[in-house]
């Protein structure tokens, strides 16, 4: 499958529908997030192996991310768990605004290799690379010095959405966070109150507690 195939069967099936989410596939190749030996399946709708145990996220679940994200221009989103640093990526191109130069993702992994590796994959887009702040640590706990957050999203799935996510989260904003299987959307209307919507029949990694070393 070539790049287009892959965002017209995001389309067909759903998954895709904005525009600008479409338009920030193209422009973030998926090519320049994946290990050199799996590049061939690059453009297929699923995940794949990038080293440590872990996979850069399946096509269908990063577009269903984005399009519940709902990002504007100017946005800071927190991302838990870097991994090849292509949610991170994409996110950028779609908060970054060059004029007023705003929008902002920290990024967070707590495995260093990978941390380097979503940095140096990053770091090849030189318009983005000043967008994302990719940090080294354990994401249970957020990142407190940058808070607050916009938005807040993770790609590993823990038991329940950890309370450091939701205080560091505006009010107004949204986390867009695997538990388990789903993939649960909080909408913070208050300081403790949250809407809370969930999307089944997903499939992610484990969100990790504490770092490697
Ligand atoms: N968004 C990534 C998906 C990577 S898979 C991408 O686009 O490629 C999930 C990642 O979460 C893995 O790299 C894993 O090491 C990381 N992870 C798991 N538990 C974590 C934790 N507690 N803190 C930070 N990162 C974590």
């Amino acid at each position: 499958m070539d790049k287009e195939s892959l965002i017209v069967s995001l389309k067909k099936d759903g998954y895709l529908k904005s525009p600008l989410i479409a338009e920030a596939f193209r422009a973030v190749d998926r090519k320049d997030f994946v290990p050199e030996d799996v590049r061939d399946s690059a453009y297929e709708n699923i995940p794949l192996p990038i080293g440590f145990g872990q996979t850069i996220s399946q096509p269908l679940t990063v577009a269903f991310f984005l399009e519940l994200l709902e990002l504007k221009k100017g946005e800071k989103v927190l991302d838990i768990g870097s991994g090849s640093g292509w949610l991170a990526a994409l996110m950028a191109h779609l908060v970054s605004d060059e004029e007023l130069k705003t929008g902002h993702v920290v990024s967070v992994e707590r495995i260093p290799e990978l941390k380097a590796f979503a940095e140096g994959n990053i770091a090849r887009y030189e318009n983005l690379r000043s967008t994302v702040s990719v940090v080294l640590g354990d994401g249970t706990s957020g990142f407190p010095d940058e808070a607050p957050y916009d938005k807040i999203v993770a790609s590993a799935s823990a038991e329940e959405v950890p309370a450091a996510w939701k205080e560091q989260l505006k009010i107004g904003g949204r986390i867009v966070a695997p538990v388990r299987d789903s993939i649960v959307v909080l909408d913070k209307v208050s300081k403790d109150e949250f809407n809370k919507k969930q999307h089944f029949g997903f499939n992610f990694v484990p969100l990790v507690k504490g770092l490697t070393n």
